[in-house]
Protein backbone atom coordinates (compact mmCIF):
# COMPACT_ATOMS: atom_id res chain seq x y z
CA UNK A 1 0.00 0.00 0.00
CA UNK A 2 1.05 3.44 -0.87
CA UNK A 3 2.31 5.49 2.40
CA UNK A 4 -0.77 7.20 3.79
CA UNK A 5 -0.29 10.59 5.12
CA UNK A 6 -2.19 11.56 8.60
CA UNK A 7 -4.62 13.71 7.33
CA UNK A 8 -5.80 10.65 5.43
CA UNK A 9 -5.62 8.51 8.26
CA UNK A 10 -8.34 10.17 9.84
CA UNK A 11 -10.80 8.75 7.31
CA UNK A 12 -11.29 6.61 4.45
CA UNK A 13 -9.38 7.27 1.29
CA UNK A 14 -10.16 5.91 -2.24
CA UNK A 15 -7.55 4.32 -4.27
CA UNK A 16 -6.99 2.29 -7.21
CA UNK A 17 -5.67 -1.40 -7.78
CA UNK A 18 -5.85 -4.33 -5.53
CA UNK A 19 -6.24 -3.98 -1.61
CA UNK A 20 -2.79 -5.57 -2.09
CA UNK A 21 -1.23 -2.89 -4.12
CA UNK A 22 -3.28 0.72 -3.71
CA UNK A 23 -2.09 4.30 -5.20
CA UNK A 24 -4.02 6.79 -3.21
CA UNK A 25 -6.07 8.73 -5.45
CA UNK A 26 -5.24 12.32 -5.16
CA UNK A 27 -8.09 14.97 -4.53
CA UNK A 28 -7.39 16.55 -7.92
CA UNK A 29 -7.64 13.76 -9.98
CA UNK A 30 -10.41 12.07 -11.51
CA UNK A 31 -11.00 8.50 -10.82
CA UNK A 32 -12.24 7.62 -14.19
CA UNK A 33 -9.23 9.26 -15.74
CA UNK A 34 -7.19 6.61 -13.51
CA UNK A 35 -9.01 3.87 -14.73
CA UNK A 36 -8.20 5.22 -18.22
CA UNK A 37 -12.07 5.56 -18.81
CA UNK A 38 -12.53 8.20 -21.98
CA UNK A 39 -16.37 7.96 -20.90
CA UNK A 40 -18.35 8.96 -18.31
CA UNK A 41 -18.92 5.12 -16.66
CA UNK A 42 -16.33 1.92 -16.37
CA UNK A 43 -17.26 -1.50 -14.45
CA UNK A 44 -14.94 -1.86 -11.20
CA UNK A 45 -14.77 -3.83 -8.70
CA UNK A 46 -14.24 -2.40 -4.98
CA UNK A 47 -12.42 -3.78 -1.72
CA UNK A 48 -12.71 -1.60 1.44
CA UNK A 49 -9.79 -2.84 3.55
CA UNK A 50 -7.33 -0.75 6.20
CA UNK A 51 -9.50 2.16 5.79
CA UNK A 52 -8.70 2.28 1.70
CA UNK A 53 -11.72 2.07 -0.39
CA UNK A 54 -9.50 0.56 -3.58
CA UNK A 55 -10.73 0.40 -6.91
CA UNK A 56 -10.26 -1.91 -9.98
CA UNK A 57 -11.52 -2.14 -13.68
CA UNK A 58 -13.68 -5.15 -13.43
CA UNK A 59 -11.95 -6.34 -16.82
CA UNK A 60 -8.90 -7.63 -14.70
CA UNK A 61 -8.86 -11.04 -14.81
CA UNK A 62 -8.73 -12.73 -11.59
CA UNK A 63 -11.31 -11.35 -10.16
CA UNK A 64 -13.81 -14.23 -10.07
CA UNK A 65 -16.95 -13.96 -7.76
CA UNK A 66 -15.69 -17.69 -6.51
CA UNK A 67 -12.48 -16.04 -5.11
CA UNK A 68 -15.04 -14.21 -2.47
CA UNK A 69 -15.45 -16.14 0.62
CA UNK A 70 -17.37 -14.14 2.57
CA UNK A 71 -20.55 -15.82 4.38
CA UNK A 72 -22.57 -13.03 4.27
CA UNK A 73 -22.38 -12.24 0.48
CA UNK A 74 -25.66 -11.69 -0.99
CA UNK A 75 -26.94 -11.01 -4.56
CA UNK A 76 -28.12 -7.76 -5.36
CA UNK A 77 -30.53 -7.29 -7.89
CA UNK A 78 -27.84 -5.64 -10.19
CA UNK A 79 -25.78 -9.10 -9.68
CA UNK A 80 -23.23 -7.88 -8.00
CA UNK A 81 -21.87 -9.95 -5.46
CA UNK A 82 -21.35 -7.52 -2.01
CA UNK A 83 -21.24 -7.69 1.71
CA UNK A 84 -20.37 -4.32 2.80
CA UNK A 85 -16.89 -5.20 2.23
CA UNK A 86 -16.33 -6.18 -1.22
CA UNK A 87 -18.67 -5.45 -4.21
CA UNK A 88 -18.25 -6.09 -7.92
CA UNK A 89 -18.85 -5.47 -10.56
CA UNK A 90 -20.68 -2.50 -10.33
CA UNK A 91 -20.93 0.70 -12.55
CA UNK A 92 -18.53 3.57 -11.01
CA UNK A 93 -20.25 6.77 -13.47
CA UNK A 94 -19.52 10.82 -12.66
CA UNK A 95 -21.13 13.69 -14.09
CA UNK A 96 -20.26 14.64 -18.53
CA UNK A 97 -18.45 17.57 -16.42
CA UNK A 98 -16.70 15.91 -14.05
CA UNK A 99 -14.72 19.41 -12.62
CA UNK A 100 -11.51 17.22 -11.73
CA UNK A 101 -11.44 15.94 -14.93
CA UNK A 102 -11.79 19.43 -16.62
CA UNK A 103 -9.55 21.37 -14.73
CA UNK A 104 -7.34 23.81 -16.40
CA UNK A 105 -3.57 23.77 -16.05
CA UNK A 106 -4.31 27.47 -14.15
CA UNK A 107 -6.69 26.02 -12.15
CA UNK A 108 -4.66 22.92 -11.53
CA UNK A 109 -1.84 24.70 -10.40
CA UNK A 110 -3.35 27.36 -8.22
CA UNK A 111 -4.85 24.50 -6.47
CA UNK A 112 -1.66 22.70 -6.04
CA UNK A 113 -0.66 25.31 -3.68
CA UNK A 114 -3.62 25.26 -1.68
CA UNK A 115 -5.25 23.34 1.56
CA UNK A 116 -7.12 20.67 -1.20
CA UNK A 117 -4.07 19.68 -2.79
CA UNK A 118 -3.40 17.88 1.01
CA UNK A 119 -6.75 16.44 0.56
CA UNK A 120 -7.94 13.27 -0.39
CA UNK A 121 -10.95 11.74 -1.88
CA UNK A 122 -13.53 10.63 0.68
CA UNK A 123 -15.85 7.78 0.50
CA UNK A 124 -19.69 8.57 1.58
CA UNK A 125 -22.65 6.17 0.95
CA UNK A 126 -25.90 7.05 0.85
CA UNK A 127 -29.11 4.18 1.39
CA UNK A 128 -31.87 4.28 -1.51
CA UNK A 129 -34.80 2.69 1.36
CA UNK A 130 -37.47 1.18 -0.61
CA UNK A 131 -40.56 0.36 1.57
CA UNK A 132 -43.10 -2.26 0.82
CA UNK A 133 -45.19 -0.57 -1.04
CA UNK A 134 -42.56 0.00 -3.63
CA UNK A 135 -41.55 3.77 -2.72
CA UNK A 136 -37.78 5.15 -2.05
CA UNK A 137 -37.12 7.51 0.91
CA UNK A 138 -35.82 10.98 -0.51
CA UNK A 139 -34.58 13.88 1.71
CA UNK A 140 -33.91 17.65 1.33
CA UNK A 141 -30.68 18.69 2.78
CA UNK A 142 -30.77 21.31 4.94
CA UNK A 143 -30.10 24.93 4.32
CA UNK A 144 -27.11 25.84 6.08
CA UNK A 145 -24.89 22.35 4.48
CA UNK A 146 -21.48 23.45 3.33
CA UNK A 147 -21.95 21.02 -0.28
CA UNK A 148 -25.39 20.60 -1.79
CA UNK A 149 -27.60 22.59 0.64
CA UNK A 150 -31.24 22.09 -0.07
CA UNK A 151 -30.14 19.25 -2.52
CA UNK A 152 -32.71 16.09 -2.54
CA UNK A 153 -31.04 13.09 -2.07
CA UNK A 154 -31.37 9.68 -0.44
CA UNK A 155 -30.22 10.06 3.20
CA UNK A 156 -26.16 9.16 3.48
CA UNK A 157 -22.90 10.57 4.62
CA UNK A 158 -18.99 9.59 5.16
CA UNK A 159 -17.85 6.33 5.38
CA UNK A 160 -16.18 6.42 9.15
CA UNK A 161 -12.92 4.33 9.67
CA UNK A 162 -13.35 0.86 10.17
CA UNK A 163 -16.92 0.87 9.34
CA UNK A 164 -18.63 -1.24 6.43
CA UNK A 165 -20.61 0.35 3.56
CA UNK A 166 -23.90 -1.46 5.03
CA UNK A 167 -23.01 -0.34 9.13
CA UNK A 168 -22.41 3.31 7.36
CA UNK A 169 -26.03 3.45 5.46
CA UNK A 170 -27.79 2.16 8.72
CA UNK A 171 -26.05 4.61 10.61
CA UNK A 172 -26.98 7.33 8.51
CA UNK A 173 -30.02 6.34 8.42
CA UNK A 174 -30.75 6.66 11.30
CA UNK A 175 -29.11 10.14 11.90
CA UNK A 176 -30.82 12.11 9.91
CA UNK A 177 -34.35 10.15 9.63
CA UNK A 178 -34.79 8.12 12.82
CA UNK A 179 -35.38 5.12 10.87
CA UNK A 180 -33.37 2.38 13.09
CA UNK A 181 -32.79 -1.38 11.15
CA UNK A 182 -30.80 -4.00 12.67
CA UNK A 183 -29.04 -5.21 9.59
CA UNK A 184 -30.27 -8.62 9.43
CA UNK A 185 -34.00 -7.14 9.20
CA UNK A 186 -33.12 -5.11 5.75
CA UNK A 187 -31.77 -7.02 2.33
CA UNK A 188 -29.07 -4.59 1.60
CA UNK A 189 -26.98 -4.08 -1.60
CA UNK A 190 -24.71 -2.02 -3.66
CA UNK A 191 -26.67 -0.10 -6.53
CA UNK A 192 -23.99 2.02 -8.50
CA UNK A 193 -20.92 4.28 -7.55
CA UNK A 194 -20.99 7.90 -8.41
CA UNK A 195 -17.59 10.03 -8.06
CA UNK A 196 -18.84 13.58 -6.96
CA UNK A 197 -17.04 17.24 -6.77
CA UNK A 198 -18.59 19.80 -5.15
CA UNK A 199 -19.25 22.92 -6.73
CA UNK A 200 -20.68 20.24 -9.74
CA UNK A 201 -19.11 22.43 -12.03
CA UNK A 202 -16.00 24.29 -12.64
CA UNK A 203 -18.02 27.81 -13.64
CA UNK A 204 -19.54 27.59 -10.11
CA UNK A 205 -15.73 27.70 -8.25
CA UNK A 206 -12.79 25.36 -7.74
CA UNK A 207 -13.16 21.80 -6.14
CA UNK A 208 -13.95 21.79 -2.35
CA UNK A 209 -14.59 18.43 -2.37
CA UNK A 210 -14.44 15.10 -3.49
CA UNK A 211 -16.08 12.02 -2.92
CA UNK A 212 -16.88 8.33 -3.76
CA UNK A 213 -20.43 7.95 -2.95
CA UNK A 214 -21.75 4.38 -2.51
CA UNK A 215 -25.43 3.88 -3.89
CA UNK A 216 -27.12 1.62 -1.31
CA UNK A 217 -30.16 -0.08 -2.11
CA UNK A 218 -32.24 -1.69 0.97
CA UNK A 219 -36.30 -3.27 1.41
CA UNK A 220 -37.94 -2.29 3.99
CA UNK A 221 -40.16 -4.89 5.84
CA UNK A 222 -42.64 -1.84 6.15
CA UNK A 223 -44.67 0.60 3.93
CA UNK A 224 -44.26 3.86 3.64
CA UNK A 225 -46.85 4.45 6.09
CA UNK A 226 -45.54 2.56 8.90
CA UNK A 227 -41.87 3.98 8.10
CA UNK A 228 -43.33 7.91 8.03
CA UNK A 229 -44.86 7.01 11.86
CA UNK A 230 -41.30 6.33 12.72
CA UNK A 231 -39.24 9.00 10.75
CA UNK A 232 -37.73 11.97 12.64
CA UNK A 233 -35.52 14.24 10.79
CA UNK A 234 -32.36 15.43 11.88
CA UNK A 235 -33.00 19.09 12.02
CA UNK A 236 -28.55 19.53 11.65
CA UNK A 237 -28.61 17.92 8.42
CA UNK A 238 -32.39 17.52 6.86
CA UNK A 239 -34.93 19.99 6.17
CA UNK A 240 -37.84 17.56 4.66
CA UNK A 241 -38.49 14.48 3.05
CA UNK A 242 -40.61 12.53 0.51
CA UNK A 243 -41.34 9.39 -0.83
CA UNK A 244 -40.66 8.59 -4.79
CA UNK A 245 -41.66 6.33 -6.83
CA UNK A 246 -40.71 4.92 -10.02
CA UNK A 247 -43.41 7.04 -12.16
CA UNK A 248 -42.13 9.67 -10.21
CA UNK A 249 -38.69 9.29 -12.00
CA UNK A 250 -40.27 8.30 -15.06
CA UNK A 251 -42.00 12.13 -14.80
CA UNK A 252 -38.79 14.03 -13.93
CA UNK A 253 -36.57 12.13 -16.81
CA UNK A 254 -39.07 13.26 -19.27
CA UNK A 255 -39.72 16.78 -17.92
CA UNK A 256 -43.11 15.80 -17.31
CA UNK A 257 -45.54 17.70 -15.01
CA UNK A 258 -46.08 15.48 -11.15
CA UNK A 259 -46.80 16.66 -7.52
CA UNK A 260 -45.75 15.15 -4.43
CA UNK A 261 -46.53 15.12 -0.81
CA UNK A 262 -43.44 16.98 0.75
CA UNK A 263 -42.96 16.71 4.71
CA UNK A 264 -40.96 19.35 5.88
CA UNK A 265 -39.79 20.03 9.08
CA UNK A 266 -41.44 22.90 11.10
CA UNK A 267 -40.52 22.23 14.81
CA UNK A 268 -37.02 21.64 15.27
CA UNK A 269 -37.08 20.83 18.51
CA UNK A 270 -40.58 18.59 18.69
CA UNK A 271 -39.79 17.34 15.20
CA UNK A 272 -43.39 18.36 14.13
CA UNK A 273 -43.75 18.43 9.89
CA UNK A 274 -45.96 20.59 7.77
CA UNK A 275 -46.82 18.34 4.57
CA UNK A 276 -47.08 21.02 1.13
CA UNK A 277 -46.93 19.90 -2.34
CA UNK A 278 -44.75 20.54 -4.38
CA UNK A 279 -44.18 20.18 -8.14
CA UNK A 280 -41.21 17.84 -9.04
CA UNK A 281 -39.20 20.30 -11.54
CA UNK A 282 -38.60 22.52 -8.83
CA UNK A 283 -37.10 19.76 -6.33
CA UNK A 284 -34.38 19.60 -9.40
CA UNK A 285 -33.16 22.55 -10.62
CA UNK A 286 -29.70 23.89 -11.98
CA UNK A 287 -27.25 21.37 -12.48
CA UNK A 288 -29.57 18.47 -11.86
CA UNK A 289 -31.77 19.03 -15.10
CA UNK A 290 -33.50 15.71 -15.82
CA UNK A 291 -35.60 16.64 -18.87
CA UNK A 292 -32.19 16.37 -21.04
CA UNK A 293 -31.54 12.72 -21.16
CA UNK A 294 -28.28 12.74 -19.09
CA UNK A 295 -27.08 12.09 -15.67
CA UNK A 296 -25.77 14.58 -13.53
CA UNK A 297 -25.73 14.33 -10.03
CA UNK A 298 -25.54 10.23 -8.27
CA UNK A 299 -29.07 10.96 -6.93
CA UNK A 300 -30.24 10.90 -10.73
CA UNK A 301 -27.83 8.00 -11.63
CA UNK A 302 -29.29 5.86 -8.21
CA UNK A 303 -32.91 6.93 -8.50
CA UNK A 304 -32.45 5.74 -12.73
CA UNK A 305 -31.07 2.99 -12.08
CA UNK A 306 -33.75 2.30 -8.77
CA UNK A 307 -36.27 2.92 -11.39
CA UNK A 308 -35.11 0.25 -13.86
CA UNK A 309 -35.16 -1.92 -11.14
CA UNK A 310 -38.73 -1.76 -10.12
CA UNK A 311 -40.40 -1.49 -13.57
CA UNK A 312 -37.79 -3.58 -15.80
CA UNK A 313 -35.72 -6.27 -13.33
CA UNK A 314 -34.49 -8.46 -15.91
CA UNK A 315 -32.94 -5.79 -18.77
CA UNK A 316 -31.43 -4.13 -16.47
CA UNK A 317 -29.22 -6.77 -15.13
CA UNK A 318 -25.65 -6.52 -15.79
ZN1 LIG B 1 -14.18 12.32 -12.76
Amino acid sequence: MASVSSQQMKSVVVGLGRSNNTKIVGFLSCVLDHLHVKGNSASVICELANNVFSISPASDSHHGHHNLTHNTETLSPEGVISDGRTVGPVVLEHAPHCPVRHLSDQERSSLATSQVSEKSVAVAVAVLLESSDGKVLMTQRAQHMRSFPRAWVPPGGHLEKDESLFTCGLRELQEETGLYFKPEHVNMSVLCLWESVYPMMLPFGLPRSHHIVVYLYAKAPYTSDELASKIKLDPEEVMAYAWYTPETITKLRRGEQDFLNVFILEDATSGKLKTETQEISSMFRGGLLWASGETFSGTQAALTRWSHLKTNPISSKI
